[in-house]
């Protein structure tokens, strides 16, 4: 699991990791926005998160 930090309302949220994948977008559960992973980033664990995804740290 990983916290990801909303940049449009500053909500934290837990979220699974997937293992064998990026996950490019989230939706926030507090403002109800789709985040998308910045453009340099394959992730949004990597943008936003307090983790990176697991293909980065390999
Ligand atoms: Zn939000």
């Amino acid at each position: 699991m990983a916290t990801l930090t909303c940049p449009e309302c500053g909500h934290k949220q837990d979220e699974k990791i997937p293992t064998n994948s990026c996950m490019p977008f989230y939706l926030c559960s507090q403002c109800k926005k789709t985040i998308a992973a910045k453009k340099e980033d394959c992730c949004v664990f990597c943008s936003y998160g307090d983790e990176k995804c697991p293909l980065k740290k390999n």
